[in-house]
């Protein structure tokens, strides 16, 4: 009989904060991939903030279901192909679920090149570096010398927007929970200054470090951090909405913000919300810039990486509780 695969299922979906009890394991057949499938074998799974959005409901993607294999992408490793331009060994990233095997269809799976270490193909050369590198160059588009703030700036996007607003010249803001963050995007990132969202009044703050308003705010968390931002802007400032992490863990949302739309008319500002995706015709290029600027030191990437499977959902529980610094990813494989 073929090895069993290991699952982590969606039980229930969380009624309010997401818990343990949300999930159970399960061990199944190993799949076997249908013609123009690949077997893969999840090496890393990703821990997106995302992860716990899906939960309540239709997204850039569909809702997940209960009962079923929670959804997650994976840098992964082809076992079996029965697609032509994949062939075993070869590195993807692939929606393989929270599970150490799957079956997916080969068509929009792309072969990764071997980097080293190979967990920057799920951070900084995956779909965390191309949303800081595009949310904030494309959408936002910093002049050198503007102001620009990040919010959740110690994670995983937000530690890369500020980094890449420092190499294009402009004055940067981290917004994170806890001095120990604050201080490591100062002193380690580089980032100008910083706000612990949790030790006080945000607007205040931003408004002392800011005096001439923000030109660019890179939002990653939504409610009362967004509301501080939006009353420090400068006129014609460009607000990037890339997600709402204070919003999904909390059913239904409880906090702001308040001022919209009045100060974005007054302010006449540019609020924009993108998905990753949109980018894509532009991502060779991006991931040559990136990987230049990592390469000279420019871009420092961290990463948070933690074992086993049967850890995934713990740690989820705790990315949406800022257990993490930079990118984190479960080592299945
Ligand atoms: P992450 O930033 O690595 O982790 C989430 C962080 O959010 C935590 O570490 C925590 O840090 C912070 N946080 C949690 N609750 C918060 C709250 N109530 N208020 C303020 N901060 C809070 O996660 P990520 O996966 O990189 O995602 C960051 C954002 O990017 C998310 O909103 C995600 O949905 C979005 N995203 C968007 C796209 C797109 O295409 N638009 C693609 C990828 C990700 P603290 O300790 O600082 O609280």
């Amino acid at each position: 009989m073929a090895a069993n695969n290991r699952q982590v299922i969606l039980a229930e979906k969380p009624q309010g904060k997401l818990t343990l009890a949300n999930f159970q394991f399960a061990e199944t057949e190993m799949p076997v991939p249908a013609e123009g499938e690949v077997l893969v074998k999840a090496l890393y799974v990703s821990l997106d903030a995302a992860n716990r959005a899906w939960m309540q409901g239709v997204t850039y993607r569909s809702a997940l279901e209960t009962g079923a294999v929670m959804a997650g992408g994976s840098l992964a490793e082809v076992v079996e192909s029965r697609a032509e331009h994949l062939a075993p060994g070869d590195l993807v990233f692939a929606e393989t679920g929270w599970q150490a095997y799957a079956a997916v269809p080969g068509k929009h799976l792309a072969k990764l090149p071997r980097v080293e270490p190979l967990t920057h193909l799920l951070s900084v050369y995956g779909v965390t570096g191309l949303t800081a590198y595009f949310g904030l160059l494309n959408v936002g588009q910093p002049k050198p010398g503007e102001t620009v703030v990040v919010s959740a700036a110690a994670g995983a996007v937000g530690s890369l927007v500020g980094q890449i607003a420092r190499i294009k010249g402009c004055r940067v803001i981290g917004i994170a929970g806890g001095a120990a963050k604050c201080g490591w995007i100062k002193d380690e990132l580089g980032f100008d200054e910083a706000v612990d969202y949790k030790a006080g009044d945000v607007r205040r703050q931003l408004r002392g470090l800011c005096p001439n308003g923000v030109d660019v705010y890179f939002d990653n968390v939504g409610g009362d951090v967004f509301e501080a931002a939006l009353f420090n802007m400068a006129n014609h400032g460009r607000i990037v909405c890339c997600g709402a992490v204070s919003q999904y863990d909390d059913v239904p949302p409880a906090h702001g913000p308040r001022g919209v739309p009045g100060l974005i008319v007054t302010k006449r500002l540019r609020v924009e919300g993108f998905v990753v995706m949109d980018f894509y015709a532009g991502r060779d290029a991006a991931l040559a810039e990136l990987r230049g600027w990592v390469e000279a030191g420019k871009l420092k990437v961290q990463e948070d990486v933690i074992d086993g499977l049967e850890n995934l959902p713990a740690a989820l529980i705790g990315l949406l509780a800022g257990e993490n610094r930079g990118k984190r990813m479960v080592r299945v494989g």
